[in-house]
């Protein structure tokens, strides 16, 4: 690994300044589970890496039932995987939570540096997305709250600047009769990134559906959002025919690729089978 510096800022302004000092050659890091194998694999040669853990206040994990979820830029995967909260009001991105990597990852990797990290197969982008969750960033021009839906440009790629931190992911209260499911399939059950991650958010009000995301994850460059398949479902009664209607838009939406994990046509009608299996089972727990 090639040698860098390495810094231990107490405060958003330190470390922004110390990234500034070192014009854009910094890396923040977090639990360093992605960072730390791309540098030892040479993918990323970075000048500094700046730690954020000794950041007052990127910890927070709180839920307000008016204003929803506040999750700092060092709450872990095992934090929201054990946390009562968040299998109650957010369970897409609790069993997301649950179902990655493994256990030694899950006590390191923070659910800001799986957004961050910007893989197509990132197991929360998903659910957050289909929540319409948001991100405060902090930066040398102050703090600035923008869409989740769009941070994500390309495979790795985000809308930050180098020297802007992500400080905290807000995701909005649910609504009363509101679902939440994400499904996740892959070659195993541990240790594997998802072949396909279909979320779903399904809000339900007087026998009819008003509030719908599905997003789809690792069949497109960025998770995918389909309005195609929500406008299906949207403001009418979920029947068994526009549930399929809805999984078969999804299917058609997506773009995915063949890779060592699984062909482009296999992705595909897992699309379909994964949308519908969501929808059905947020259904079912709305009954
Ligand atoms: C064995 C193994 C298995 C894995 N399995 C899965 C899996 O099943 N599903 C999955 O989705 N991922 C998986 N991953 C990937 C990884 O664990 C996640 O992406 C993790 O959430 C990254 O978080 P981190 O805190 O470790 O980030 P880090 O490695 O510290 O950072 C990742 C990137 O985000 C940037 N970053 C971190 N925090 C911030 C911030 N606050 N503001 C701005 N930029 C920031 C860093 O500079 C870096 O570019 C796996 C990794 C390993 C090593």
């Amino acid at each position: 690994m090639k040698s860098f510096d390495y810094f231990e800022p107490h405060s958003l302004e330190e470390a922004v300044g110390l990234q500034q000092q070192g014009q854009g050659r910094g890396c923040w890091l977090a639990g360093g589970t992605d960072l730390l194998v791309q540098m030892k694999e040479h993918v990323r040669q970075p000048g500094l890496v700046i730690n954020l853990k000794k950041i007052r206040g990127l910890d927070d994990f709180h839920f307000d039932s008016v204003t929803g979820l506040r999750l700092g830029a060092l709450v872990t995967a095992r934090e929201v995987e054990t946390s009562p909260l968040a299998h109650q009001h957010y369970a897409g991105l609790a069993r997301a939570c649950t179902d990655f990597a493994s256990i030694q990852v899950r006590n390191r990797a923070t659910v800001v540096g799986n957004i961050c990290r910007a893989s197509p197969s990132a197991d929360t982008l998903p659910p957050l997305l289909a929540d319409d969750a948001s991100l405060c960033i902090h930066g040398p021009r102050g703090t600035r709250t923008v869409a989740l839906e769009g941070f994500c440009t390309a495979p790795g790629r985000t809308i930050l600047a180098p020297d802007e931190i992500v400080t905290h992911v807000l995701v909005p209260a649910p609504a009363p009769g509101t679902a939440k499911v994400y499904l996740k399939h892959g070659r195993r059950e541990q240790m594997e990134l998802a072949t396909v991650g279909v979320a779903v958010s399904l809000t339900m009000s007087r026998g009819r559906c008003s509030r719908l995301g599905i997003v789809l994850g690792a069949v497109a460059p960025t998770p995918l959002r389909v309005p195609t398949a929500e406008a299906l479902l949207l403001d009418e009664e979920p029947t068994r025919d526009r549930v399929h209607a809805a999984a078969a838009a999804a299917a058609q939406a997506c773009q995915p690729i063949s890779d060592v994990r699984a062909s482009a046509g296999y992705r595909r009608q897992m699309v379909e089978v994964l949308t519908r299996r969501a929808l059905v089972q947020a259904l079912e727990v709305l009954r």
